[in-house]
């Protein structure tokens, strides 16, 4: 192997230079390291496994679960000049023995296959007599049930691998970072001391903000009147709630197509189309629409409900501006968000301890909204990698609300539920700062408290609010307490809790008031 990546680079794909990131990755490939990178949808992960097959002698397998990204890919591949073929459900039988043909005569350098085509007997003896240099496994999160996309074929990898030969370099991609998720792949996948990289997570061609707004509708409308001729996604949490949407623009005569898994095939299929091609340029779906969508003009992604957690949200944001052109995600958050995220989890997943990752998974969702720090840096630490500044291009960053000092209050609140003795949820916390004659206030006793209705001059949503805040700002806990009938949250108090109490430290939150980012 005399080849140098660069000059691979530049020849077949014409990019003068490697992102961050891309670089370690193949230098380790090369190096014959086992590899995890964990990379953003859109940072170039296929370049990191495509320059080292190029560079190294034999074969690389590339296994996909995408079937449309794979004959993409291929295409892109063999216009480069590249021998590139493709093995998965959607091939004919002739089809499927021409590219065996090609592989036992040696004519092919990248091959891409689904995972449940792995055990196909012909395959694996045609494969075993070869040079295999990488397997490189796309979208390796699917071998995790923490995942958000398990795929019970991807238990197959494993197996496969031992099958062949002589064990090849195993490298694996994707783009969630959890940590349940990391260590199931380099687990179940069996990766070999594998260098471990985390990179290019930030998009700095997105501006990211969070509106706390009760009036979506509206603010929806003018935002689409004000980007019609932009490409831009609206997120919604459920089908009931995309139809909506949908039906609002489409009878207002915008552009517009949606997407959910209560479509017919062939109505997404044709909805996703007229999207990509830019027959239509708003597309309301659900997070069911994107996996694989590589739309370069996306403008702007309006999540008209707060996502299930960080991954989904960054996932989902990360559809936007992969051209590089600055483009605008805006979150729309209301208290009620939460409630539709908690009943989603509630009934799409059994196994409780599934559910109880997914609830703390919610839980800094909500936190980072309410936070007050730098959006991207809190995203980006989130998963793992190291960011300092602040963005500057962030809602939270162009925020110009004055920093106010609220420890009274906060104060207020931590001695309250400190006199109630044992936990209970906010609205029950509410309740008593605000003196209601609520049954259950009066039965427990509540009313006695000295605390019971110091904060009357809050409204409920505003108390709400800020209690979150507090517990955004680790100044109280929640606990997720899972019953026979659901789950409840309490809050309870902590170190930081105490500290305000004992005037240790101070609580101060800087008020909402946004200019816009662009
Ligand atoms: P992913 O698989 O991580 O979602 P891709 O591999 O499809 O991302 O890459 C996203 C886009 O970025 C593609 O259009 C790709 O050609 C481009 N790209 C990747 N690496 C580079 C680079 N070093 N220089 C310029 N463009 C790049």
């Amino acid at each position: 192997m005399n080849i140098k990546p660069l000059d691979i680079l530049h020849k077949y794909y014409g990019y003068t230079s490697f992102r961050k990131g891309q670089e370690n990755i193949i230098t380790s490939i090369i190096n014959k390291e086992d590899v995890l990178a964990i990379m953003p949808t859109g940072g170039g992960k296929s370049i990191c496994y495509q320059v080292p097959a190029l560079c190294l002698d034999g074969i690389t397998i590339v296994i996909s679960p995408l079937i449309s990204l794979m004959k993409d890919q291929v295409d892109a591949l063999n216009t480069m000049g590249i021998k590139a073929s493709l093995i998965n459900s959607s091939l004919s039988n002739s089809e499927y023995s021409k590219v065996l043909e090609e592989i036992e005569n040696d004519e092919c350098k990248i091959i891409y296959i689904a995972p449940e085509r792995l055990d196909s007997m012909e395959f694996v003896n045609i494969i075993r007599g070869k040079n295999i240099s990488q397997v490189a496994i796309d979208e390796a999160h699917c071998v995790s049930q923490w995942g958000h996309d398990f795929r019970v074929s991807y238990k197959k990898i494993p197996y496969f691998i031992n099958r062949l030969d002589k064990r090849p370099i195993v490298t694996a991609f994707t783009a969630t970072a959890s940590n349940e998720v990391r260590e199931d792949i380099v687990n179940i996948l069996d990766l070999h001391k594998p260098a471990i990289y985390i990179t290019g997570f930030d998009r700095e061609n997105l501006s990211i903000n969070i509106v706390k707004s009760s009036s979506k509708n509206k603010y929806t409308l003018d935002y689409v009147e004000n980007h019609k001729n932009e490409s831009g996604i609206i997120y919604a949490s459920t089908r009931k709630e995309v139809e909506s949407i949908y039906e609002g623009l489409l009878k207002r005569n915008y552009s517009v197509a949606k997407y959910h898994a209560g479509l017919s095939n062939e109505a997404r299929k044709e909805y996703q189309e007229n999207f990509i091609n830019d027959d239509i340029k708003i597309m309301v779906a659900t997070n069911a629409f994107g996996m694989g969508i590589d739309k370069p003009n996306i403008r702007w992604v309006l999540h008209y409900n707060m996502p299930q957690s960080i991954e989904n949200y960054y996932q989902e944001i990360g559809r936007a501006g992969r051209d590089g052109e600055d483009s605008e995600c805006v979150l729309l958050f209301s208290p009620g968000d939460v409630h539709t995220q908690k009943y989603l989890v509630e009934v799409g997943i059994e196994n409780p301890e599934r559910k109880r990752v997914q609830y703390k998974k919610l839980q800094q969702m909500v936190d980072l909204v309410y936070s007050n720090t730098c959006y991207r840096k809190s995203i980006l630490n989130y998963f793992g990698e190291p960011f300092l500044e602040d963005c500057n291009n962030c809602s939270n960053c162009l925020n110009e609300g004055e920093v106010v000092d609220k420890t009274l209050d906060a104060q207020k609140v931590i001695s309250c539920i400190a006199r109630m003795k044992r936990s209970f949820g906010a609205t029950m916390i509410i309740d008593v700062l605000r003196g209601s004659k609520n049954k259950k206030v009066l039965d427990l006793g509540f009313d006695t408290l000295t605390t019971y209705g110091i904060m009357k001059n809050y409204s409920n949503e505003d108390l709400k609010t800020f209690i979150n805040t507090l517990v955004s700002h680790g100044f109280l806990d929640v606990v997720e307490n899972i019953g026979p009938r659901g789950s409840f949250p309490t809050i309870k108090l902590n170190e930081q809790s105490l500290k305000v109490i004992k005037q240790e430290i101070k609580v101060e939150f800087k008020e909402d008031k946004v200019t816009k980012s662009r």
